[in-house]
């Protein structure tokens, strides 16, 4: 690559979401410059923004606020020098392989006589030869999304992204095809020249970009920008990749932090109100069991994701529980049980339950819930009521999401019920409330 042009140019770019009469900052103030040559990666946890920073980099959708220039230019209406491949690339399934990656061809403009031999050496070059006469049903997942590749491909973007495209695949075919981009993009096979990756996967973001943007939620902003400087190709094993891979995780868990030591407000008083992570009381109680086995009650949390094959997502989600119920700290990529995680971990299932239910009871939505319910006549609540309170501090589906986990975690203290087909939330006979503060 020679030129270092500028392709992508975003400045202070914002996007308000309004829903049931409320608005909601989905991203704020994101700047965000991508160069010819460039492989960038866009980590950050579910719902920081990364789907809704694509539509407005494809021109799919125009941000409520900020510039969006495109080689200098500002961006009017869909961007024609940008395509995305999304996790499933919806490919027509009446159509064979090549007549799918034709019909991209047809849609640029390609003479009907050329598309045939153009389409053949797109598949040729993704490795698909022999297959042009399949239909997508008869091909694996991963074979489904080399045909998405050569149909993006067809399009000749400059800048191509690649939404998830390898998380819905196996764990070899994902692989198989990391390699296999890589070898287009680093081989200049392929006209392209940026690709913006979004994804969830650290590892992936570490073994393909040469530069990683990490963002964060509520509202979605990015913490940090670094680049990659560790040559192609990448080995999994060597500790330069490690080394990386730990430092994202440490940019990633080790944030949560500083927001844990305030827990927050509870919805209605001054102040935001934070969100419960979206998890599982066992899964949590399942990651307290695994630290409490581990030397020093200590891991590595990138080597955790691994151990565990979990999503660093899902582990994310879990680590921020732990941090909120006072059951882990996290430093330096590291995540460690308090005395009081691995009580918890070592404890029989009513012990747990009680110990949660005391740390639960801190939690700011939680102490509100219950008290709400306390002077409620005979102690329930619709659902409805309980929500649209919510929707107060939160976006519509956000509030949904907060009432099933505070539902679910009172529900394993013991300290609420829910009936679901009268959809009413009851407080348990005997569920302390006066919470500690
Ligand atoms: P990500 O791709 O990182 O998961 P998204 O861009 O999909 O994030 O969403 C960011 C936030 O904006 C989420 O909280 C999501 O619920 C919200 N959101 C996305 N699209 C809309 C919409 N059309 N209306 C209201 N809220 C939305």
């Amino acid at each position: 690559m020679n030129a270092r042009a500028t392709l992508l140019d975003l400045r202070r770019v914002s996007q308000v979401y309004w829903s049931g009469g409320r608005s909601f900052t989905a991203i704020q103030n994101i700047d965000l410059h991508l160069e010819e040559g460039e492989f960038l990666a866009l980590l950050g946890p579910s719902g920081c923004g990364k789907s809704t920073l694509l539509r407005i980099i494809t021109g799919l959708q125009a941000p409520t606020s900020g510039r969006v220039l495109y080689r200098g230019e500002p961006l009017t209406g869909v961007n024609p020098h940008a395509t995305i491949v999304f996790q499933t690339f919806a490919l027509f399934p009446w159509l064979t392989v090549l007549e799918n990656v034709e019909v991209a061809l047809k849609a640029r403009g390609v003479p009907a006589k050329l598309r045939a031999s153009r389409a053949l050496d797109l598949l040729d070059r993704v490795g698909l030869d022999g297959f042009e006469t399949a239909y997508p049903r008869e091909l694996s997942g991963g074979m489904r999304q080399k045909v998405g590749f050569a149909r993006a491909m067809a399009v000749e973007p400059e800048l191509l992204c690649l939404d998830e495209p390898f998380s819905a695949l196996d764990v070899l075919s994902a692989e198989s095809l990391r390699g296999e981009l890589l070898e287009l993009w680093t081989g200049g096979n392929i006209p392209t020249r940026a690709i913006l990756l979004v994804t969830h996967n650290i590892e992936e973001a570490v073994l393909l970009a040469d530069r990683i943007v990490v963002m964060d939620k509520d509202p979605g902003r990015v913490i940090t920008d670094f680049r990659v400087d560790y040559p192609q190709p990448r080995q999994r094993k060597d500790p330069r990749f490690l080394d990386l891979v730990d430092r994202v995780y440490m940019i990633l868990a080790g944030h949560t932090q500083p927001e844990h030591l305030e827990l927050g407000t509870a919805p209605g008083e001054p102040g935001r109100t934070r969100a419960l992570p979206h998890i599982n009381i066992d899964d949590l109680a399942g990651l307290m069991e695994h630290l409490d086995a581990m030397p020093g009650n200590r891991a590595d949390i990138y080597a955790l994701a691994r151990e565990l094959t979990m999503s660093s997502d899902h582990l994310l989600q879990l680590i921020e529980a732990a941090e909120i119920l006072g059951f882990a700290t996290v430093a330096q990529g590291d995540i460690t049980l308090t005395g009081l995680g691995e009580t918890f971990a070592e404890a029989s299932i009513p012990a747990r339950k009680e110990i949660f239910a005391t740390r639960l009871r801190r939690v700011p939505i939680v102490r509100w819930l219950l008290s709400l319910l306390q002077a409620a006549d005979r102690r329930q609540l619709e659902w409805d009521v309980v929500q649209k309170a919510l929707e107060l501090e939160f976006h519509e589906e956000e509030a949904e999401r907060q009432l099933e986990t505070v539902i679910s975690w009172g529900r394993y203290a013991e300290m609420l019920t829910y009936d679901d087909s009268r959809e009413i939330i009851y407080l348990e006979p005997g569920a302390a409330v006066s919470a500690p503060r």
